[in-house]
Formats: C-alpha cells, sequence, structure tokens
C-alpha cells in the first residue's frame, strides 16, 4: 500500500503546483488607472485606491492584463 500513497501524495504536489496560479489570491483595485496586482492587502500600492480592494485569483488578474505591484517584487 505505501507505493500508493506515495503516488497520490506526488501526483497532488505536481497538481497544486502546477494550479497554483488559479487558487492563489491576490488584491486588486478597481480605480481607473489601477494596472497592478498584489499579494497584501495592506500594501501601499493600494493605500491611495479610490475604490473598493477586491480579492481575485492571481490569474484572474493576470487575465485582467494585471502585473506584479512594483512594492512587492
Ligand atoms: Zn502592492
Amino acid at each position: 500500500m505505501k507505493p500508493f500513497f506515495l503516488a497520490i501524495l506526488v501526483i497532488g504536489f505536481v497538481f497544486t503546483t502546477s494550479f497554483n496560479t488559479t487558487f492563489t489570491d491576490v488584491y486588486i483595485c478597481k480605480g481607473p488607472y489601477s494596472k497592478k496586482y498584489h499579494y497584501d492587502k495592506d500594501c501601499r500600492g493600494l493605500s491611495n485606491c479610490s475604490t473598493s480592494i477586491y480579492k481575485v485569483t492571481l490569474s484572474d488578474a493576470k487575465q485582467m492584463g494585471r502585473t506584479l505591484c512594483g512594492h512587492e517584487d
């Protein structure tokens, strides 16, 4: 049974890694000049956001053409 469980673990790890982008949450501002996404919702890049701060997945943020905030590289 042991190799079986090991295989499940390995498959689970590969799955998690390759789908990481889909399930990682990031924060965005929807103001007219916002083109970035943020891992930290308290980031200073979000402090002057004129709209609410929205939580989206990293893949959604990338589909919106967002790039990583310059304060968080
Ligand atoms: Zn930021």
